[in-house]
Order: structure tokens, then sequence, then C-alpha cells
């Protein structure tokens, strides 16, 4: 135990000394004329990163996701850098760094300006890490991954090949050491490495591969393909969160549909992720309402996030559960329960069963349910309550949710309009709206269009009692 933790400390030890077993060659080196990438889609900050730290003496580059999105004509959404510098030695050098994470040790640079602050998110060359010893669980999974390395087995370690390219913003030049430039002309995503070895010590990767192909609209490579069939399974071994994680940049990508689709191909969506991927998967004529809900949710959140808005995950959930909560909340109601009671406990009902697949993060869950209880409201237009409902800081929010239930025809579009009317209205022209459905017989606050009058129930024997 103890040696083990001694070799463990030793492997962290600052190591800019980088291990020898670099099998995977000389990179090619691409020149600026060669490769489509815009210097002006740099961020500024990222470029002050990587000089800062040459100007040290380090080696840094910009890497992953950035350099694939540059070399499509793509402006990145965030910036990663990678260097031989050490996360201590980054640390030294930036005012505002933070070093973060445990099993993926990383220094978080950020920059304030004018608008939101940018975090530049720096990573030391990492080693394969084919002899890890206590760093790689039975199935192959890998449990930690600081150990220091060169800059080629960094590049041996990342998932796809149009993922492992080293950007130099000073020279303007790319180091790419898998073909990465090729595989994109050929519009091929493919994994670096035995494709198998690589899902089995990162099952996440099969994921990662479904979400990359819709982005860009590459093509899996056959090898990249055939094994997830056979190792999706895999996924249900990875912690809840990190599933979650990889859930919900799929969902966020800008192009979630297509990521589902992609999903249903590779067989990934049964049970394992969410019971909600069963139901929106589900093609029987049954689920075309709950279907056609969610499809239009999930191209509405397509949409705004291609055009740069934002999205919050817990509106994303709140639609993809709603209608698996709509069933539950009618079927509470058949059953006798009272409207808002029936609501709540189909909240508790429709979140538990999601618990049993990956869970949905409490911060994330609370906004569900706001907006969820919001729905009960809309359709209850009298006294003070839309004055109130109006007010409540997840307003916006619960309305455009509503505004999706009236798109499908679930709610009275009528409904969807006269509460824009009466967002955009002075105080005289919202208390016209009021009166104007003073006396409207749909006015109830029930998932049903029109409440229907329970029956005063029939004194029914307690529990036990009959003989
Ligand atoms: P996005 O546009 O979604 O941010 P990305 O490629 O930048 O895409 P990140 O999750 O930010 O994805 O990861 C940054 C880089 O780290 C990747 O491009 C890849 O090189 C490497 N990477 C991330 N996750 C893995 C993984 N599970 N296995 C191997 N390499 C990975
Ligand atoms: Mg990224």
């Amino acid at each position: 135990m103890i040696t083990k933790f001694i070799k463990r400390i030793l492997r962290r030890d600052p190591m800019v000394k980088h291990t020898q077993a670099n099998n995977t060659g000389a990179p090619k080196r691409i020149p600026k004329k060669s490769h489509r990438i815009d210097p002006h889609l740099l961020s500024k900050n990222a470029v002050k990163v990587t000089h800062t730290l040459q100007q040290a003496g380090y080696e840094a580059f910009i890497v992953g996701g950035a350099v694939r999105d540059l070399a499509l004509g793509i402006s990145p959404k965030d910036f990663d850098v990678a260097t031989n510098a050490t996360p201590e030695q980054v640390q030294k050098l930036f005012r505002k760094a933070r070093l973060i994470g445990r099993r993926f040790q990383i220094v978080h640079v950020t920059f304030f300006g004018k608008g939101h602050p940018e975090i530049i998110e720096v990573s030391t060359f990492r080693a394969l890490l084919d002899n890890a010893g206590d760093h790689v669980a039975e199935s192959g999974r890998i449990l930690r991954d600081n150990v220091w390395g060169s800059q080629g087995e960094d590049a041996a370690r990342r998932d796809f090949t149009i993922n492992a390219m080293y950007y130099d913003p000073s020279s303007e030049t790319v180091l790419d050491y898998h073909g990465g430039m090729a595989d994109m002309e050929k519009k091929t995503l493919r994994m670096i490495g035995d494709p198998a070895k690589r899902y089995r010590e990162d099952p996440v990767r099969m994921l990662r591969a479904i979400r990359f192909a819709a982005k860009t609209g590459f093509n899996l490579d056959d090898a990249t393909r055939t094994p997830i069939a056979k190792l999706g399974k895999l996924l249900n071994d990875v912690p809840s969160a990190r599933l979650f994680d990889e859930i919900l940049k799929l969902l966020m990508s800008g192009y979630s549909w297509a990521a589902i689709q992609g999903l249903k191909d590779a067989g990934l969506h049964h049970g394992l992720l969410l019971p909600l991927l069963d139901h929106i998967l589900d093609d029987s004529e049954a689920s075309k309402g709950a279907n056609s809900f969610v499809k239009l949710a999930l191209a509405n959140t397509d949409q705004r996030i291609q055009s740069g808005k934002s999205v919050s995950a817990g509106f994303l959930f709140a639609t993809l559960l709603w209608p698996d909560l709509l069933k539950n909340w009618k079927g509470n109601i058949a059953k006798g329960a009272a409207n808002i009671p029936a609501l709540h406990d189909a909240m508790d009902d429709t979140i538990a069963t999601q618990s049993s697949g990956m869970t949905i993060q409490r911060r994330f869950e609370s906004d569900m349910r706001e907006i969820w209880s919001m729905q009960s409201r809309f359709e209850r237009r009298v006294g003070r309550y839309p004055y109130c409902l109006i007010e409540s800081p997840r307003f916006r929010a619960g309305y455009d949710f509503m505004l999706l239930r009236c798109a499908t025809g679930e709610l009275n579009p009528a409904i969807g309009q006269w509460w824009t009317d009466f967002i955009e209205a002075d105080t005289v022209g919202q208390d016209e709206l009021m009166a104007s459905v003073k006396n409207e017989s749909g006015n109830s606050a029930s998932p049903t269009k029109r409440r229907r009058r329970r029956k005063p129930k029939a004194a029914l024997p307690p529990e036990g009692a009959a003989s």
C-alpha cells in the first residue's frame, strides 16, 4: 500500500524530462499555406497563454477540438493549450491560474474582459499508460491520468486523429501526428490506435464518437464504428456524473437530433443512458405526440446554440422528460388526485424513474421542477395569479416551455398568444386581457384542456376494513 502510494507520488513529481518511448514518430508539419486556419478566429487569450509559455522557454500549442474547428473554418467555443510545463510551472506564470482536477490535473487560466470571463485550459503533455499498474481498472478503464510525457505520447493518447493536432500561433504551423488533416479531407472520424482497446480504457469515447460525427457530419471509419455494438454495455460502468457531462455535451452540441439518431444507429440508447432516450427513439404510433414535442424542443435547442444563444440544461431536461411527466400527471388525475398534488407526485415519479439511468444533477432538477410546476399556472388566468407568475424569476423559461406546448398543439395556442400579449401590455392592457378571459370555461389548471368535475368520492371503507 505504502509503496504504491510512494510510487504514485514519484510519478506525479514535476518531470519535464519526458519518457523516451515515443512510438509515434515525427509529426507532419503543415505550414500556413497548406491549412485553412484563419488567425482571426483565434482567441487572443489563448495566443497570450502560448506566447507566455514559449517566452518562459516551454513548448506550447493550441490543441484538440479548437484546432479541429479552426481547420473546419468554425469558430471554436473554447480553447485548450498543451505544454511541456508542469501544472505548477504553468501556474507560476499567470496571475489568475488555478490547479484543478485529480484524475486529470490541469490549470485554468482566467481572463477577465468585456462580457464573460474566458478560461483557457492548459494541460501538460501526458504519457500513454500501457504499463500503468494501478492507473487502470480490471475492465481496462483508466482511473488516473497524471503521468507526464512527450508531445508524441500526448498525441497518441487523444481520441480521434482530428482531435490530435497541435497549432503554434507564432509560426502558424500545425503539427499532425496521426494524419488528422488527411482524415479531415476524407471527412472521416478515426480513433487513434486500436479502437476496441481505446473504448475499453474509456467507454465515454463511444459517445464522443457519435457526438463528433453529428457535429462535423463526418463518417465513422469502419474500424472505429464496429466495436461499439459489442462494447456499448461498458457505459454502465462509467460514473453517473461523467456520463451526465458527456450526454449534456451531446445534447448541447447544436446537433442534438442528429446525435440522438447516431446513438440509435449505434445501438447505444437502450436503457443505458437515460430511460428518456428510449421514449424519444420509440417510433411507435403511441409515442408520436411525445416525439413531436421532444423533436421540436431539440430542434429549437439546436437552433439557439447554432446562433450563439444560451440554453439552460434544466430547460432541456424538462422538455425531454415532459412526455413522461404528462403521462404520470394525467394518470394521477385519473386515479382521483387533485390537480396540483397530482402534478407534484408526477414530478417525483418522473425524476425517480429517470434516476435509474443517469442521475440528473440537483441544480438542474430544481430548475426542471420550477418550469414544470409553472405549467399548471399558465391556464389559471384569474385574480392575481398571472401578475404573480410573471414576476417569478424563472418565468421566461416557463413561458418558453409553454410556447413549445402550444406549438405542438398540446396546449391551446390562444393561451400562448394571450401570455405573449400580457407580457407586452401595459397595466391597462393587462387588465383588459384579464377581463377578456374572465368567463372562459377552459380557464383552469389541468393537463387536460378542460377539467372535468370529479364526482364526490363515495365513502370507501378504510383500508383493511373490508371483511
Ligand atoms: P468540444 O468542441 O466539444 O469542446 P473537444 O474536442 O475540444 O470538443 P474536449 O472534451 O474539450 O473536446 O477535449 C479536448 C481534447 O482532449 C479533445 O480534442 C481530445 O484531444 C482530448 N480528449 C478529451 N476527452 C478525451 C477522451 N475521453 N479520450 C481521449 N482524448 C480525449
Ligand atoms: Mg474543447
